[in-house]
């Protein structure tokens, strides 16, 4: 059986769970072995009705609260369950709470892990992932099934189903483990938004100084319903927010519209707009490796660049 394994912690089931059906349906072409998912959390009853709406697939929503609990503690109590419908293949999407979750599934269950796949090829039922901080990609086959975690964005959604999977709803006991989680407190919002977004605008270090963001800052907000967005160096430097960073470390967006300001294009970067439609890379260096996936190149210096967009978009 292949199963997803979705975990949902508010209202809205997170945005990769269509990329991970799409995955599941994938698989199941060269293992034919059925497809089921678990969702589960404090709101399990709501979000397993909207997958199973969604993705047609048999869904199993769990209640609990995996928030208070070690990831090993959470795969514990999912060991039955999964035990129960000879799991072969489970999925997860590769985010910080599932990064965890899956390596404890793989210890309990005896499975290998599979990690951060950006591909499933059905031809030769290889998994392709990126590995080394996106400066290599490796081809994995795994015939006995194993934990398989999904980088966001990869991958496009599986399409709406025509008829609504069955749903089945209990809770599910956590038994007590050695690590109790006292709080949670959360980072600033806006990775989810980004992933979703039809047009970001993305800086990098070509903007030089932490006193220019307030031009980069005004550029995207004229440009209507733009994500905000920037490579590692910003976050690093503690210029932009996390949750705003795109690549391999970071959020991956399929946009239409991805725009590059002063980015030079590095594989870590790069792995996070895989499935962006049209790139635009502003730099003033012509042999900047982001040119090599851009659509619209331009050549210029980015600071007047951006002034004189902002002046042009004023007139119009
Ligand atoms: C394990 C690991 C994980 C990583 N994960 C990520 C990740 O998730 N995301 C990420 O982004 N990086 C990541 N990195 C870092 C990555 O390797 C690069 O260092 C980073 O992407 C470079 O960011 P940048 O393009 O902004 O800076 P730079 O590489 O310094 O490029 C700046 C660009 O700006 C241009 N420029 C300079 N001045 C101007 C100007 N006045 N006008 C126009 N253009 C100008 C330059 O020509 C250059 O192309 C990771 C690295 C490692 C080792």
């Amino acid at each position: 059986m292949i199963t997803l394994i979705i975990d949902i912690s508010g209202n809205h089931l997170p945005a990769v769970s269509m990329e991970l059906a799409a995955l599941a349906l994938r698989l199941n072409k060269t293992n034919k072995s059925g497809i089921t998912a678990l969702v589960y959390g404090k709101e399990a009853a709501l979000g397993a009705r909207q997958f199973a709406e969604a993705s047609g697939i048999k869904t199993l929503g769990l209640v609990c609260t995996p928030e208070e609990h070690s990831a090993m503690a959470v795969a514990t109590a999912l060991k039955d369950v999964l035990s129960a419908e000879a799991a072969r293949y489970l999925l997860l999407p590769h985010t910080p709470w599932a990064m965890e979750v899956a390596p404890a599934l793989a210890v309990v269950l005896g499975l290998p892990t599979i990690s951060c796949v950006t591909e499933y090829d059905t031809e030769t039922a290889t998994f392709f992932r990126s590995a080394g901080g996106g400066t290599s990609r490796l081809h994995t086959k795994a015939p006995q099934g194993g934990v398989v975690t999904l980088q966001p964005g990869a991958i496009s959604p599986a399409p709406e189903a025509d008829a609504p999977g069955t749903v089945t709803v209990r809770p599910l006991p956590v038994p007590p483990g050695a690590v109790r989680i006292q709080s949670t407190s959360a980072r600033e919002k806006g990775s989810a938004a980004l992933a979703g977004a039809r047009v970001v605008v993305s800086v990098g270090r070509g903007i030089k100084a932490r006193e220019h963001l307030p031009l980069f800052h005004r550029f995207a907000d004229a440009l209507p319903g733009a994500a905000k967005a920037c490579s590692r160096p910003l976050v690093d430097m503690g210029w932009m927010p996390y949750p705003c960073q795109v690549g391999i470390t970071g959020t991956s967006v399929s946009a239409d519209l991805y725009i590059a300001l002063g980015i030079s294009g590095s594989t870590q970067h790069l792995a996070g707009i895989p499935q962006s439609t049209t790139v635009v890379s502003v730099n003033q260096d012509p042999d900047a490796a982001i040119h090599a996936v851009s659509d619209l190149i331009i050549e210029a210096d980015l600071l007047p660049f951006m002034e004189a967009t902002l002046v042009l978009m004023a007139e119009k």
